[in-house]
């Protein structure tokens, strides 16, 4: 007996909701108003969208880039670009002019889809990138004057597109999406996404043990659309027919707290500094709002401070998932939930747990080994780079094979972890961050989250600071919470009691605020930079 071979692509995903859920609600917030339509209207549009771009002269393979936050359009050109087997190209639009002119340079962008208020941005790229034909505004004010030359309006071309547009055939192995890193050295890297690849991204991110997510759930991804394919929500939504919210430019806790309530939110994602900003919220406004609807919220991208995971889970009753991925790995790639017996453990064995970044998710695999290439213990202690491989993981980059990165078929993170007993990885540092003291790792990771559950403590980074006698040793860069008082002494106290003591910081500097990338993390390079010619108390 054999079975059908069906080939893996997008169209049969994303066209579920709009025929079983025709009728459920997209949401997206604007800056003057609240837009909203069903699945059965998305569904539409996808298709209108798809023929006008086909008339445009848009082709199997050709690049259309956006740069836009979350919302309705930008979900049509998700839906619509892959189904008619063109690429979407998510720029992120926090990234420099030189950096943005590099990446549609090379990805060859044929057409960008720009939101209207973000056009002052796209402008600084007149003249620079020849292969785009077609700028394409997303304007609620009629407004496509620019500078790059002359534009389209996105919803005059919508008029000229058919609802009747049948998607082609396309070949599960075609490009469908791609996504450059943010890396932060060397030029960006582009990582291209296949039908086939997404598609089973779409069905193992669905499932119970990765977002759990159901046609019963409200879904608001925080997190935005030009990072990592919003972690694979908008396919999963419109694959279970979920109602969608989208926040738009707006991702203040005050904004989040307020969406979640009027929308009945159940699921939500972001980045760690999206729900510490939901979390003073909460904590300066008591019971101002209701959130009772909520039952998850994801959190990667960083590691959460274990004080922020207890205080949601506690305070709000809702399971605080942590998460690990790359753009490289779709991104879903380690997520974590207790295990059942985990339920009769104590409150703090379960925080132990809960503060990793968590278990393979189905259809991939982990390995955690030494610089020779040798497997590290799974023990929760012994650190190792950390490979991982399966069907979403990334073979190599756009037009830029790195094969260092992909030894013997697996994709080399770049991160150094440690995986225990019940196989939960937890992320240690990049291996760059990690602090090299004397030939023994201290992971810069580990004491952050340490320090940012000291009372008074608003954020954290632990650099390297170059050392005579240990080559590197720890420098903590801390930032108080706005009117409280932190000591040198109270960080050290806090510290004693859980580390050993060549892993305490040489010193403990106060800072206004950490640095952070395009996506919201930690930027180290920009600190190790500030203090490279830093003395350390040890060094004399
Ligand atoms: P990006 O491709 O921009 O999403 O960045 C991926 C990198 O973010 C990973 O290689 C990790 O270094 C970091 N990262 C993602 N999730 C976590 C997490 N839960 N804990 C610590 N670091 C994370």
């Amino acid at each position: 007996m054999t079975m059908m071979k069906t080939q893996l692509t997008m169209p049969v995903l994303m066209d579920r909701g709009s025929i079983l859920a025709p009728e459920v609600e997209i949401v997206s917030k604007m800056r003057d108003r609240t837009h909203r339509y069903t699945y059965a209207d998305l569904g539409r549009r996808a298709r209108r969208l798809a023929d006008a771009l086909t008339k445009l002269g848009v082709k199997q393979g050709d690049r259309v880039a956006t740069f836009a936050w979350n919302g309705y359009r930008h979900l049509e050109l998700y839906y619509a670009l892959p189904c008619m087997g063109a690429v979407l190209h998510t720029l992120n639009l926090r990234l420099s002019a030189a950096d943005l002119e590099y990446i549609i340079n090379h990805a060859e962008d044929t057409v960008i889809c720009v939101d209207d208020e973000l056009l002052p941005l796209l402008e600084r790229l007149a003249g620079k990138i020849p292969t785009v034909k077609h700028i394409i505004v997303m304007s609620n004010s009629g407004n496509k004057s620019s500078v790059l030359g002359p534009t389209l309006d996105y919803e005059e071309l919508l008029e000229g597109g058919s609802e009747d547009f049948s998607w082609p055939e396309i070949d599960e192995n075609a490009a469908m999406g791609l996504c450059y890193t943010s890396g932060t050295t060397g030029h960006p890297k582009g990582v291209m996404y296949t039908q086939r690849s997404n598609h089973l991204h779409t069905i193992s991110g669905a499932s119970i043990d990765c977002l759990g997510l159901s046609r019963s759930d409200v879904v608001m991804a925080v997190v935005p659309m030009f990072h990592a394919n919003a972690w694979g929500l908008p396919y999963i939504c419109c694959m279970m027919g979920a109602k969608q919210v989208f926040p738009g430019a707006t991702m203040d806790g005050a904004t989040i707290c307020q969406l979640i309530q009027d929308e009945k939110v159940t699921f939500t994602a972001g980045v760690p500094t999206i729900w510490l900003g939901v979390m003073n919220e909460l904590q300066n406004n008591p019971g101002k709002y209701d959130l009772s609807s909520l039952k998850t919220m994801l959190c990667g991208g960083s590691a959460p401070p274990r004080a922020m995971i207890d205080w949601f889970e506690t305070n709000l009753g809702i399971e605080f998932v942590h998460a690990w991925g790359m753009t490289e790995t779709s991104p879903l790639g380690c997520l974590n939930h207790l295990k059942p017996k985990m339920n009769d453990w104590s409150h703090e064995q379960r925080l132990d747990v809960k503060q990793r970044a968590g278990i393979v998710a189905p259809g991939l695999e982990i390995r955690i080994v030494d610089d020779a290439g040798n497997e590290v213990p799974h023990d929760g202690v012994a650190m190792g780079r950390l490979l991982i491989r399966g069907p979403w993981i990334a073979s190599s980059y756009y037009k830029d094979p790195a094969p260092d990165k992909f030894p013997d078929g697996w994709l080399d993170t770049g991160d150094v972890a440690t995986i225990d007993a019940e196989g939960y990885m937890a992320i240690a540092d990049r291996s760059k961050d990690l602090v090299k003291s004397g030939g023994e790792w201290i992971s810069s990771v580990d004491l952050e989250n340490a320090i940012m559950a000291v009372p008074g403590v608003a954020e954290a980074a632990v650099i390297a600071v170059n050392h005579p006698k240990w080559q590197e040793r720890p420098l903590a860069c801390v930032v108080a919470k706005p009117g409280a008082t932190v000591t040198k002494e109270e960080i050290y106290d806090y510290l004693g009691k859980n580390f050993a003591k060549w892993w305490m910081p040489d010193d403990i500097v106060f800072i206004e605020s950490v640095p952070k990338t395009s996506v919201g993390k930690f930027d180290k390079k920009v600190l190790r930079n500030q203090f490279s010619d830093f003395t350390l108390p040890t060094a004399e």
